[in-house]
Formats: C-alpha cells, sequence, structure tokens
C-alpha cells in the first residue's frame, strides 16, 4: 500500500559518513521541502563519535547548506533529527536504540513504522541485521523497511551469503536494495520512453535496430577510494550492478502492468538471457583497461598504479567495454556494447539505440550525407533524449544531411529535478520497490559477472593500457569494429 506523505522514524546506521552528509540529509530536505514528507517523521543518526544532538543538528543544517528555502525555518527542520552513538558490535547499544526509537514514535505520531538505512561499510551489514532482530528491533506495530547500500557482495558467493543473513531479520519485501542509477531521472525515463510512445516500441527489435551503446565514462579517477576501488575495479563496481540494470530496462519485455513484481520479472528474464561466457571466450567479449599517466585540462595526472591506496603492481581494471549478447526472440543478432571507465575523455552516461537502415534508401551517394537514425538517451550530466534523422539540406540541392529533435529535461527549474536518492527514499518510504534490486537480480548479475572476474584473475593484464584522458584502450574500439559499427560519441548536446 503506498501513501505520498508517509511517516516514519529513520534510522541512519553511518550517520557521520559522507554519504549521508552528501546525499542523505539534502534527498530528506528536498523531500520536506517539496511537501513529500509529512511532519510526522524523526531521523535518528547513528555512529560510534560522541556527538550531541546539537552537533548533529549544526552537521545537518550543513549539509543542505544551498537549498534552503525561505519558508522552512533551518531549525524547525533540524529538529526532526536526533543522534544517538552507537557502535553496531557492542549488544547492549541497541536497547537505547530501541528506546529512542519508540520516545520518537510517540512524539511524531509516526504509527510505528520503522525505515533502517545502513550507510557504512558492507562488512558490517550482516552483523547490523541479525544484531537489530535478535534485540528486538525489526519488530513494531507498523511497517519495517530495510534500505542497504552498495556493494552488495564482490561475488555470488559472497552476495549469497550477505543475503542469507539479512533474509535472517528480513523479508525480501522489505529489503530495499540501492543502486542509485534507478533513482536517476532519465533511467526512469527509459520505461516511459519505450511503453508510451508508438513510435518507438513497435520497431524495438532486431528488425529494425543494429546495435544498442551504453556508455558510463568519468573525468575523475579513483582519487582517495584507492583502497576500497583496488579491490573492486569497474568490472564489479559498475557492470554487475548499474550498467547491467540500464541493459535489464532498455532490453526488457513489456511489463503486463507497471507493478515492481511485474517489471521484475522482465529484467530478470533478461539477465537469465544473457550469453554466459567461459574462461575461453571471455576475451572475444570483453576487453579490459587501466589507466596510465596522461594530461587532462592541461594538468599531468598520475597513473592508477601511483594513487593512493593502490598496490604500485595493481591488476585491477578501472575501465570495461563488453560485447553483450542477449540470446531471446526479440534480440537475437543485436549486439548491446557496454563500457565504462575511469579517467575518460568526458563525464557523461548515455545510451545510445542505432537503428538499421533502409532495405533501399534513395538518399546515399556522394552529395548525400545521410546517416543512421540514433535515438540517445542522455543520463547524466546531461539530461534529455536526442533523436538523429535525416532531411533536407537548406540549399538548391535535394541532398540530404543528419539533424536532431531533441528533449532537454534541465531546461526547465532545475531546483525542481528530483536527485536519485530523494526518489528512491519516498519510493521506500511509500513501500514502492520498483527502483531497487531484487535479490533474484543481484544472483544473475552477479553469475554472469563472475565468470570474467574469475577469467581476469587467473591472467595477469599488460597494464597500464589507457592514457588518462582518452576513451580507453584500442582494443575496445575494435570490439566494435569487428561487428562493422564504432562507439558513438555523442555528448554535448
Ligand atoms: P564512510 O564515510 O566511511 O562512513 C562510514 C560510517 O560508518 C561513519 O558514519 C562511521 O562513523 C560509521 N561507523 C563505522 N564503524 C562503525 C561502528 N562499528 N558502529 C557504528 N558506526 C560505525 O562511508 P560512506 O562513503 O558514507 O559510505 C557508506 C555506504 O554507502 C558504503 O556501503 C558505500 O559503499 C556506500 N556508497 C557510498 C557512496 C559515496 O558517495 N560515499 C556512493 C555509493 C555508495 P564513526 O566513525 O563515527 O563510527
Amino acid at each position: 500500500m503506498t501513501t505520498n506523505n508517509p511517516k516514519a522514524v529513520i534510522v541512519i546506521f553511518g550517520a557521520t559518513g559522507d554519504l549521508a552528509n552528501r546525499k542523505l540529509y539534502p534527498s530528506i530536505y528536498r523531500l520536506y521541502r517539496n511537501g513529500k514528507l509529512s511532519e510526522n517523521f524523526a531521523v535518528i543518526g547513528v555512529a560510534r563519535r560522541p556527538l550531541t544532538n546539537e552537533d548533529f543538528r549544526n552537521n545537518v543544517k550543513k549539509s543542505i547548506n544551498g537549498l534552503n528555502d525561505p519558508n522552512i525555518d533551518p531549525d524547525e527542520f533540524a529538529s526532526h533529527f536526533h543522534y544517538n552513538p552507537f557502535d553496531i558490535q557492542d549488544l547492549d547499544h541497541y536497547g537505547k536504540l530501541e528506546n529512542l526509537i519508540t520516545e520518537l514514535d510517540e512524539k511524531h505520531q509516526t504509527d510505528g513504522n520503522r525505515l533502517f538505512y545502513f550507510s557504512m561499510a558492507p562488512n558490517f551489514f550482516g552483523t547490523l541485521a541479525a544484531n537489530l532482530k535478535s534485540e528486538g528491533l525489526t519488530t513494531t506495530k507498523g511497517w519495517t523497511r530495510l534500505v542497504i547500500e552498495k556493494p552488495f557482495g564482490h561475488d555470488y558467493e559472497s552476495a549469497e551469503k550477505l543475503n542469507n543473513q539479512i533474509r535472517e531479520a528480513f523479508s525480501e519485501d522489505q529489503i530495499y536494495r540501492i543502486d542509485h542509477y534507478l533513482g536517476k531521472e532519465m533511467v526512469q525515463n527509459i520505461e516511459v520512453i519505450r511503453f508510451a510512445n508508438a513510435l518507438f516500441e513497435p520497431l524495438w527489435n532486431n528488425q529494425h535496430i543494429s546495435n544498442i551503446q551504453i556508455t558510463s565514462s568519468e573525468v575523475l579517477g579513483v582519487e582517495e577510494r584507492g583502497r576500497y576501488y583496488d579491490s573492486a575495479g569497474a568490472l564489479k563496481d559498475m557492470m554487475q550492478n548499474h550498467m547491467l540494470q540500464m541493459l535489464a530496462l532498455i532490453a526488457m519485455d513489456p511489463p503486463i502492468k507497471l507493478t515492481p513484481e511485474e517489471i521484475r520479472s522482465e529484467k530478470v528474464k533478461v539477465l537469465r538471457a544473457l550469453r554466459v561466457l567461459n574462461e575461453d571466450n571471455v576475451d572475444e567479449y570483453f576487453v579490459r583497461g587501466q589507466y596510465d599517466r596522461g594530461i587532462v585540462n592541461g594538468e599531468e595526472l598520475p597513473a592508477y598504479r601511483e594513487g593512493n591506496g593502490v598496490d604500485p603492481e595493481s591488476n585491477t581494471d578501472t575501465f570495461v567495454a563488453a560485447k553483450l549478447v542477449i540470446d531471446n526472440f526479440r534480440w537475437a543478432g543485436v549486439p548491446f556494447y557496454i563500457r565504462t571507465g575511469k579517467r575518460m575523455k568526458k563525464k557523461s552516461t548515455e545510451i545510445v539505440v542505432e537503428f538499421k537502415d533502409l532495405p533501399m534508401n534513395l538518399y546515399y551517394g556522394e552529395e548525400h550525407e545521410t546517416k543512421s537514425n540514433l535515438l540517445v538517451i542522455h543520463v547524466q550530466p546531461d539530461e534529455g533524449i536526442t533523436l538523429h534523422v535525416n532531411a533536407k539540406k537548406g540549399d538548391y540541392s535535394a541532398a540530404s544531411t543528419p539533424i536532431t529533435l531533441s528533449y532537454d529535461n534541465n531546461s526547465g527549474d532545475k531546483m525542481n529535478t528530483p536527485e536519485a536518492y530523494e526518489i528512491l527514499l519516498h519510493d521506500c518510504m511509500r513501500g514502492d520497490s520498483t527502483n531497487f534490486t531484487h535479490w533474484d537480480e543481484v544472483a544473475l548479475s552477479w553469475k554472469f559477472i563472475d565468470v570474467i572476474a574469475n577469467a581476469w584473475d587467473n591472467k595477469k593484464a599488460d597494464f597500464p593500457n589507457y592514457e588518462s584522458g582518452t576513451n580507453g584502450p584500442k582494443e575496445a574500439d575494435q570490439l566494435l569494429a569487428r561487428d562493422g559499427f564504432k562507439w558513438w560519441d555523442i555528448t554535448p548536446k
């Protein structure tokens, strides 16, 4: 059952951390400002450091700097926030937390609803879930939900172990696994573009589409996250979750209804239809890369192996490109090219759908500049859609030239475009799990990715193999060239 102005006590574990300060408090403020939270809410910040309520509220006010609405008194907003010093490992601390939740539930009339947000290192997730249950915090007269951050395991085995631990304390329908890409406006727009337009869905198959490309590139390197990243890499940090989720949304069949269960069921079918690779053929389908030094915006930047917390001989991938094959009736014969990497030429996430040429196009020849029709979905930093078509050149000839039709989602009042975490928190509080990943999706993604990760673990790469500030190793271009395609380098619009 969903309501628009949900009531709850939100307990944030990891309340002094980076994510809480940069994303969660601003998101709660935006929801409050936009009337998406009733007055009936309280936030309990949980972490080890000995902060007072006043310190904590000052941190929260700092985190919403720049978003302030003159109609909202920041002190009044911050008065909903309470701090509870707490060590996850110490069972004696749970009783005090339970008392505080009960007290705030009564004070703010939140009907016994509890949202636990695990925003801390993943090695705590299992213990924390178990302790919440054993100490009685998961039992309440209202609803109890758990939002859990990524990464959800580092391979199938660890993900399954974590899932089993969490499922001891929470049922699947209480678990909201975050993939913040699913909260992005243009990722959520994929379904609307596909299923609300007579123009696209009839063409959305191997009869009319030649290939689909999904790119998520960053200009930044691993910066201060070297220690974590060196044990993960682009394959596990990006491909297993965000990239495969976007692929599933692009490739799924229309669900019979827009319910979380029906949508998930179609996404799961895509993941099940992914052609499973083996150690011998991984190199035909996957390219890995690691950035070397390079000049970006006039500044000479160090190689990945020279970064903080990174092994100087590291074999970790900072770039992955792949050709994925979906063995089903709709997509047989259509390659999906996916790439993601750090220290690339530009920051951009976009999806390019390339349509097949007409069987007989009269506008080919020297005087014509006819190009493939493309539908481009710009996910970030630009948000919008561009349709590339051909039209008459504005001159005396009858020659053709490519033109674009664009929709810019940023052109309105950007202040009103909800942020990913804001949408996801709101969805969770309303009990809508559509934009969260179900265990079935996590399990299938890891099983697919494990084959590649194992093959790579068994064979040392020749790294570094791409210069900072470029589009990755040349092998990533050859992956498409072998099939007669090239990466479309679209942004800026
Ligand atoms: P972080 O800055 O390292 O924060 C960790 C938090 O955990 C701190 O508040 C820390 O506070 C608390 N903590 C550590 N040990 C504790 C214990 N024994 N008992 C209670 N609290 C403890 O981490 P983060 O960057 O915010 O990331 C949080 C989660 O979000 C991770 O799962 C991460 O993978 C995920 N994530 C983060 C980002 C991001 O942009 N930061 C993006 C995507 C996903 P004390 O030291 O005061 O205890």
